[in-house]
């Protein structure tokens, strides 16, 4: 049974369930990595199913079919593909469609993507068979060419958005209400269940559940509408994602993250609390309808907020087995369930315990290691995957949780990149790169890019529009939806001059010489801290004056105070750093103008330097440049200016050694 309406129609009526989002990652470490997270998570928390991410435009289209492949495949998941239509070629949308019935799945997420760019885009000389159909606009294109190809071969499930959807495809902006006469269109034309965009406010959760049901068209009486939850992973992150989703915070949780925001355990600790109550009020939304109730969790590739969240909700399903054993009392030496550090409150514990306890005792312990293939007898039996874990309970599910939550050494192996810290991440964790896994994108609407960088002719045009985001005039630029930062200020000046001189920076940090962790702007982290950083910056700029500046940095006097990476769109690397990419050692991440969510804890150091997380990011970096010379549509005088500077220009990143010198690198590149 692989579709997903049909294990849910499988589940006793008043049974909870929950599914997984991941996206592919971005490098091979953390591709190899989130398999490892994805098998444990899978035993240890039991998704019904799990959802792997598209990027728009298919830009992930291999990974995404890799990715599926070891869930639906290696791992035995059932799968539910996302697709986006728009601004993708039909043959890229039938190989997709081919290439998942090929592996077995039989579940498609079916969706828009980004809005259809400028018909003028399309290239002539294009390969008609690559060209972008512009037969697909809204996502129900996508539904009635999967049902017209395939019938019901596909269970089909559609987006849905319970505070509306934000793009201005409605010239009134953003209500459930102008979303409804399309949604109903959409379900009936094959939708087979809905999922929702994140929220976090459950009132507007309410009224759209109720409004669906009530729907005089009947589409949505009884179809699965499940959930979306975003478990909160970091305080800056989550201020990032509510703004590109659009969700509201509602003021009470955003007053209980605001006085935790500076500490980004407790900040996790509080999220998890959080979820746990929207779980327990939508549970309560779904109990006026009958049958089981679900929720979807976009888990952003981290595994440990998660897990704590569906155990503590009591969402992770029991077999018959543990359920007998549940009842044969608590079980000795499994360690109590810690919430990074403090133990759940009580009136979680009763359920989570029996279950993790009972676990324990459903293993077989002492058993033969046979292939996989010839496992007959699982009560003496193990399969060779399990034989390289240590002796001891640790293969139990009960035990597996406890490493997704990060218990123990075991733990914390599993849960390393806990802190996700996106572009400033480490490349070998799964969650590293952009936010949510949709590829590189601007974030805005044609219209909006339009109306905020305007049409520029000339390469000093772009520059005004670096230098007015760094005044506070624009909001956004292509790199950055996100204002600039407060520590950013003190070198607002030093960075205007960079921008004038065609050296568009992306991301910047001051140096700090031990200011206190409690300090207002550089603070962060655990009280009595203290701060040190040294300065960087991320600029592109053109290949002829990145060559002078190469050869400044070469010289004798410069060379041993700086560090630095640099790469052009053809995939050109060249770095002053021999050590294998892990230096800077002493100083915590930077925080820049389009730092997403910059969080620390005690050993998440030096991963801006390494060359493979800068790789994987200038591919995205070089992907939005692109992104927004597509705006203006093909042959236009803006789309050959940033195309042209594109393929010119060279993204570099270095950071100063001398962390007391405050000025020294902003004298280096100014002069
Ligand atoms: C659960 C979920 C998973 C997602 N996964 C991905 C992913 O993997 N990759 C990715 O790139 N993006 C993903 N997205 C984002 C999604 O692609 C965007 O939100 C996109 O902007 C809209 O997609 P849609 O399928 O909802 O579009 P549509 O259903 O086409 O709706 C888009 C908007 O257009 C309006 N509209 C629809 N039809 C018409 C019409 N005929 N005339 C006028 N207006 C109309 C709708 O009311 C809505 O406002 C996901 C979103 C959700 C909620």
């Amino acid at each position: 049974m692989e579709k997903i309406t049909d294990k849910i129609a499988a589940l006793p009526a008043d049974a909870n369930y929950f599914s997984l989002e991941f996206f592919p990652p971005k490098t091979g470490m953390g591709f190899s990595n989130l398999r490892d997270r994805l098998d444990r998570m899978a035993r240890a928390l039991r998704p019904l199913f799990v959802n792997v991410t598209w990027g728009a435009g298919g830009s992930t289209a291999t990974k995404s079919l890799e990715l599926a492949e070891i869930c639906q495949r290696e791992l035995n998941l059932t799968t539910c593909l996302h697709l986006t239509c728009t601004n993708m070629s039909r043959k890229m949308i039938d190989t997709a469609l081919e290439d998942a019935k090929a592996l077995g799945i039989r579940n498609i997420l079916a969706l828009r993507g980004d809005p259809p760019r400028a018909a003028e885009y399309q290239d002539a000389n294009e390969d008609p068979e690559n060209a972008i159909d512009e037969g697909f606009v809204w996502a129900i294109d996508l539904v009635k060419y999967i049902k017209q190809k395939y019938g019901d071969y596909f269970c089909i499930g559609v987006a849905v958005y319970p505070e509306g959807h934000a793009d201005e495809s409605h010239p009134l902006g953003q209500s459930l209400e102008h979303d409804l006469p399309y949604l109903v269109e959409k379900t009936l034309a094959g939708a087979d269940f809905l999922m929702t965009q994140l929220f976090f406010d459950t009132d507007a959760y309410d009224k759209f559940e109720r409004c669906l049901r009530e729907h005089p068209s009947g589409a949505f009486k009884t179809m699965p509408i499940i959930p979306g939850l975003m478990p909160i992973q970091s305080y800056q992150m989550i201020k990032r994602t509510t703004k590109l989703s659009h969700a509201r915070i509602p003021d009470d949780i955003m007053a209980r993250l605001d006085t935790v925001k500076k500490d980004d355990e407790k900040v996790k600790n509080v999220g998890v609390d959080i979820l746990c109550e929207i779980v327990e009020r939508v549970k309560e939304i779904k109990s006026r309808t009958s049958g089981p109730r679900g929720f979807h969790f976009y888990t952003l590739n981290l595994e440990k907020a998660v897990s704590f969240i569906v155990e503590r909700a009591n969402l992770i399903s029991s077999t018959p087995e543990e359920d007998a054993v549940a009842d044969d009392g608590p079980l000795p030496n499994i360690p109590g369930l810690v919430v990074n550090g403090a133990p759940p409150p009580d009136y979680y514990q009763g359920t989570s315990r029996s279950r993790r306890q009972s676990a324990v005792g459903s293993e077989p312990r002492n058993r033969v290691i046979v292939s996989e293939h010839t496992l007959s007898n699982p009560e003496y039996e193990a399969p060779q995957a399990d034989a390289g874990v240590k002796a001891g309970p640790i293969n139990t599910r009960a035990n597996t949780l406890a490493i997704s939550e990060g218990e123990g050494v075991l733990g914390r192996e599993a849960t390393w990149d806990d802190f996700p810290n996106g572009r400033w991440g480490d490349a070998r964790s799964p969650a590293y790169g952009e936010i949510d896994g949709y590829g590189p994108t601007l974030h805005v609407t044609q219209a909006q890019a339009i109306s905020l960088w305007g049409h520029p002719k000339t390469l000093e045009d772009v520059n005004t529009l670096f230098v007015r985001h760094l005044k506070g005039e624009l909001n956004a630029i292509p790199w950055s939806e996100e204002e600039v930062h407060e520590e950013t200020g003190i070198i607002t000046d030093q960075l205007v001059r960079l921008n004038q001189k065609g050296m568009w920076t992306v991301a910047s940090q001051p140096a700090v010489n031990g200011v206190r962790s409690e300090d207002p702007t550089f603070g962060w982290g655990p009280h009595h801290g203290f701060i040190f950083q040294k300065a960087f910056v991320e600029f592109f700029l053109s290949a002829a004056a990145w060559r002078t500046l190469q050869e400044k940095l070469a010289s004798p006097e410069v060379h041993g105070s700086v560090t630095y990476y640099a790469t052009n769109a053809a995939g050109d690397f060249v770095s002053s750093d021999f050590s294998g990419g892990v230096s800077n050692s002493d100083t915590a991440e930077p925080t820049g103008e389009s730092d997403e969510g910059y969080v620390a804890g005690e050993n998440s150091t030096n991963a801006v330097t390494w060359e493979v997380s800068f790789r994987a990011w200038a591919e995205e970096a070089f992907g939005i440049f692109s992104e927004w010379a597509q705006v203006y549509g093909k042959g236009h005088e803006s789309e050959k200016l940033l195309e042209a500077a594109r393929a010119d220009c060279w993204l570099v990143n270095i950071i100063h050694h001398d962390y007391m010198a405050k000025e020294a690198l902003w004298d280096l590149l100014s002069k």
